[in-house]
């Protein structure tokens, strides 16, 4: 049988759990009782769709809404799982697909529409098809006090009775009086496991740097900490390595972690994190899982993490004892070229390829972020009362500047040359630069040559690199990376919008250069 996590990847394309819903998920498929409060937008259909899939038999989902069991059904069948729906809206073919399914036992998930439970044969029914988890979803719905009320789910509590399984309901709505209701009359007064999240992590720090000398501000940021547990991510097995033996010339106690060494070696490196004192793991994300350690006192990734999910899941190893712990996180125009050309390379279906340059953009945009870093992470979560004070930008907001004339520039030099060139040459041609590249192509010749002398060599490459974090360009697969300009660029381009962007301080650091902002 394969484990939650395997399922994460293999079925659903999700390559980290959010916030919540891993405690939620191994609660479900352990066979507890659950209640999980989390906001909408948090991702609770995966919380019972994902236990449904670990555990025997059929999971039946109760769920107010047809047009929302049908959208989740589809979804799932082209994920390649069973599953169906009984509701009014169905056509034969429809319910005969479900039946046939039922009876050969290869359905996995049914829906169905709480007035459908009231009907005599449905209890009957339910027991003989080996149902044994009841995923109730918009649980809210059973409190008769609430705008939602839904006479149908007070058959609910007698159901779970009669088929005598565990019950996992699900809501956004978290107020004391209608949690104290769901409760009563779904679990009998019985307190089920409860999961009321509340995302935020207020002890930790969050920063991010444009990448300027990397191995340098890791080091600087480990040095700043020494002695004190900590977790370097990643991109490449060998640069784990490489780190892990940077750090130990400078003094520290810093091992490598990767899917590529050997079970045993890997298990003595999580031992020995587990167990000692101000050690470092460097690693790829295959350091995590199980890993439970609750002082760890800082986290840094030496690369961009893969998706705004895993970055909160990463940082959100440190500090789980509660105490302040910081957070470090590095990023660069090479890291938004490669977790483009992983989406594009990869072999998911289009839709899925769009929702994850979503997640990118995402992430990109928490990156590159004018405000509160805590405010834009649990936005996307669906929280909206945050209070931070402890992330980078509340602490010392960013200088900025209006970006709109350099970034019309860069655009027009792109579509001068065709879409044919990455950043560096683009960059000889806004500085002017007589390169052997730029006379072979007779670009000396184009009216964007020389224009962007306001600016260096270093800014511009801050330009484009903010450039590809707000999607107004991509790197193109087919063409070597050449940066291609999408449609949200337009409006810049056509003087119909205007865009800011930040003037990155880049700190001199030791070996590194020197740079003005
Ligand atoms: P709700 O909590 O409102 O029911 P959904 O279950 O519909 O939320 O999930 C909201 C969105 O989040 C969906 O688009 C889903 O694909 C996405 N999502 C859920 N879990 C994850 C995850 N672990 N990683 C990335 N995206 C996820
Ligand atoms: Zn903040």
């Amino acid at each position: 049988m394969s484990t939650p996590s395997d399922l994460l990847a293999d079925v659903f394309g999700f390559d980290a759990f959010r916030p919540g819903q891993g405690e939620i998920v191994e609660a479900v498929v352990a066979g507890q009782n659950t209640l999980a409060i989390m906001p909408t937008g948090g991702g609770k259909s995966l919380c019972f769709q994902l236990p449904a899939l670990c555990r025997e038999g059929v999971t039946l989902v109760i769920s107010p809404l047809i047009a929302l069991m049908r959208d989740q059904v589809r979804a799932l069948q082209e994920a390649g799982v069973c599953a169906g729906a009984l509701t009014s809206g169905n056509t034969d073919e429809e319910t005969d697909a479900v039946w046939q399914a039922l009876e050969e036992k290869r359905l996995k998930l049914l829906y169905m529409a709480p007035e459908r439970l009231a009907s005599s044969g449905a209890r009957a029914m339910l027991t003989r098809i080996g149902v044994s988890l009841i995923a109730v979803d918009e649980a809210h719905c059973v409190s008769q006090w609430g705008h939602d009320f839904r006479p149908d789910y007070l058959a609910i509590g007698a159901l779970r009775r009669s088929l005598n399984v565990p019950l996992a309901a699900f809501t956004a709505t978290a107020d004391a009086e209608t949690r104290d209701e769901i409760v009563e009359r779904l679990f009998d007064g019985e307190a089920p496991t409860t999961f009321l999240h509340g995302f935020d992590r207020p002890n930790l720090h969050l920063t991010f740097e444009a990448k300027n000398n990397p191995r340098t501000q890791i080091l600087n940021f480990a040095a700043a900490r020494k002695g004190r547990s900590g977790i370097v991510y990643c991109a490449s097995r060998a640069k784990t390595e490489s780190l892990a033996k940077a750090l130990r010339d400078v003094g520290h106690t810093a091992c490598h972690y990767h899917g590529g060494m050997e079970a045993d070696d890997r298990r003595t490196v999580e031992r020995r994190f587990q167990q000692e004192d101000g050690i470092i793991v460097v690693a790829t994300i295959a350091f995590g899982m199980g890993v439970d350690k609750p002082d760890v006192r800082w986290v840094a990734h030496a690369d961009l993490p893969k998706s705004i999910e895993a970055y909160y899941q990463e940082i959100g190893r440190a500090g789980r004892d509660g105490a302040p712990a910081d957070t470090l996180t590095l990023f660069g125009a090479d890291d938004i070229r490669l977790r483009r050309a992983q989406i594009d390379e990869g072999l998911a279906p289009p839709e899925r390829r769009l929702a994850d340059d979503g997640r990118l953009n995402t992430l990109l945009g928490l990156a590159e972020a004018l405000e509160c870093r805590r405010k834009n992470l649990l936005g996307y979560f669906g929280e909206t009362d945050v209070t931070c004070g402890n992330c980078d930008l509340c602490e010392k907001p960013p200088e900025t500047f209006d970006g709109t004339t350099p970034v019309r520039m860069a655009l027009s030099a792109i579509l001068r040359t065709e879409e044919w060139f990455g950043s560096g040459h683009l960059i000889d041609i806004l500085l002017g630069h007589s390169t052997d590249k730029i006379k072979a192509r007779g670009h000396s010749n184009l009216p964007t040559f020389g224009i962007g002398t306001a600016y260096d060599k270093r800014q511009w490459q801050t330009i484009f690199r903010q450039m590809m974090g707000h999607d107004l360009v991509r790197p193109n697969p087919d063409r070597h990376g050449a940066l291609q300009m999408t449609h949200a660029a337009r409006p810049i381009l056509r003087n119909e919008a205007t865009i800011t962007l930040r003037k990155d301080s880049l700190k001199k650091t030791k070996s590194g250069p020197v740079v003005r902002s």
